[in-house]
């Protein structure tokens, strides 16, 4: 690689910790493995006058030590507080980029001559060309989703009406065709203004020089292949994950982590199911009350990651996730606690509750734990992937409908529970047999879902390993670069 270790890259994410994470995670990855000698990292900001969330600030910081790795925190932007999640993204990556313009214009050692983001960083592109950069593309979710990005334009024009009118599956060349139910959100409706710039930013990933995809052959072989034949694009693409966090690295203070670790250490092994909806993600009472009964059905033991419920479910405290709350760990306060159903509080002995953030990986990573009830959220699959653990699957929105299909009819990892579309709620009985299934010693399916997940695991890492396949993947993806590079 020595001969390409002479660029300096830009990343330019988007806030919130399930964007961060990856594009650290690939920083680090690059810098490490010098593919690229130095790495600047611009963070926008939404300025929803909160502090900036403890997991963010030492994850953040947890990456500031690296060698050759900038973090460059932008000016917060002002977005209207009622507006949709997808929405606030959509403008503060927007309006972020004259920051990102007066940066590299003022730089004074040599500019970054590759300029890396995402699909909410696409707007960004122009910036790309006005100095004469490289467009690296990074998609953090699956290969299938991507697939669904890079088609939506064709989509458009080809769909009359509502996707989710369609009585038909969506078929994208080459690849599994998806329910309309199981859409991305901002395709859910035609008439909103998020899927004007949903669309415009799916038409910009089509401009990108290549695209890495943060997945490997064995879990998608049939889309990458769809991918690579021309038909949905002409980008190349490389999967080159899956990138995660290392185990030890955790955004997590000690407290909380020696309290959860400590309690594991305790449990036997493969005993203890693992539950976290996701980074950012408030759970309604309903939900509680149905999850709480489903693990007292399952009997099992459990490490519960939490927030303190909310009147409406939804993602409304996802960039201010991992914010200390009072009781920082361990329900430790009445008045935080009261705030849950009768049905959390039963089951107290039963398990462990984290309020706001754990320690996932390390969660994941230990022997006790026997599977993960998730959201499905792409960066949490390839973390239960690369640890060996089966799922259960509760998808809430965004692509997390499509990641938990993934998940449990092609990889064959586990099982997609089935969510009411309006509530987002699951009856107890199924979520306390599911469990049951992934984790019974005597169950085929359950045991085929835990042979397939550790064979995995095996394959994940290494593929990952110096000249692993992903190692190659990413190798050839800045050759390529190099090869397009005008500048
Ligand atoms: N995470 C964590 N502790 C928690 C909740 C989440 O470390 O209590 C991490 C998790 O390991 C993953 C990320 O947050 O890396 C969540 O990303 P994902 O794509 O799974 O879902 P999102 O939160 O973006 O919906």
């Amino acid at each position: 690689t020595n001969t390409r270790a002479h660029y300096h890259a830009a990343i330019y994410s988007t806030p919130g910790m399930g964007h961060i994470i990856p594009n650290l995670e690939l920083a680090k990855y690059l810098v490490s493995h010098n593919i690229v000698t130095k790495i600047t990292f611009f963070l926008p900001s939404i300025n929803n006058n909160n502090p900036k969330p403890q997991a963010e600030t030492t994850v953040l910081q947890s990456s500031m030590d690296q060698n050759h790795l900038d973090i460059i925190h932008l000016p917060p932007i002002d977005v209207p507080t009622n507006i949709d999640l997808g929405l606030k993204q959509a403008i503060v990556m927007k309006e972020s980029i004259p920051f990102v313009c007066h940066e590299i214009s003022t730089m004074t050692s040599p500019k970054p001559t590759i300029l890396i983001t995402e699909l909410f960083g696409t707007p960004v592109l122009s910036v790309a060309e006005k100095f004469n950069m490289s467009k690296l593309g990074f998609w953090f979710s699956n290969a299938w989703n991507l697939a669904l990005v890079l088609h939506t334009p064709t989509l458009d024009k080809v769909v009359e009406g509502e996707y989710t009118d369609q009585e038909d599956f969506i078929q994208i060349p080459g690849c599994t065709p998806i329910r309309p139910y199981d859409l991305f959100a901002p395709l859910h409706d035609r008439s909103d203004q998020l899927y004007h710039e949903y669309l415009q930013m799916c038409e910009e990933m089509r401009k990108f020089d290549v695209i890495l995809i943060n997945t490997f052959h064995e879990l998608e072989a049939k889309t990458i292949a769809a991918l690579r034949s021309g038909k949905l694009s002409k980008v190349p693409i490389y999967p080159i994950g899956p990138l995660i966090r290392e185990a030890k690295n955790q955004n997590c203070d000690d407290e909380n982590r020696n309290y959860v670790i400590d309690w594991l250490d305790k449990q036997e092994e493969e005993s203890v199911i693992y539950v976290s909806l996701g980074s950012g993600y408030t759970m309604s009472h309903e939900q509680i009350k149905e999850l709480a009964l489903g693990l007292e059905l399952s009997g099992k033991k459990f490490v519960w990651s939490i927030r303190p419920p909310s009147t409406k479910a939804g993602y409304g405290n996802y960039l201010t996730a991992g914010q200390d709350t009072e009781s920082n760990g361990v329900p430790k306060s009445q008045a935080s606690v009261r705030a849950f159903p009768d049905e959390f509080y039963k089951i107290q002995n039963q398990g462990l509750v984290v309020m706001d953030w754990a320690p996932q990986l390390e969660i994941l990573n230990h022997s006790s734990i026997g599977g993960f009830l998730s959201h499905c959220g792409w960066n949490s699959i390839l973390e239960s992937v690369s640890c060996g653990v089966p799922i259960v699957g509760w998808p809430l929105f965004a692509d997390q409908m499509m990641c938990a299909e993934l998940m449990a009819k092609e990889i064959g990892i586990g099982i997609r529970l089935n969510v009411n579309e309006s509530t987002k709620v699951v009856a107890s009985e199924e979520i306390g047999k599911s469990i049951w299934k992934i984790m019974d010693k005597e169950d085929i399916e359950g045991c085929a879902m835990r042979k397939r997940v550790k064979e995995l695991k095996q394959i994940a890492e290494e593929a990952l390993s110096q000249d692993g396949p992903s190692f190659c993947e990413m190798v050839n993806a800045f050759e390529k670069l190099s090869l397009t590079n005008v500048a």
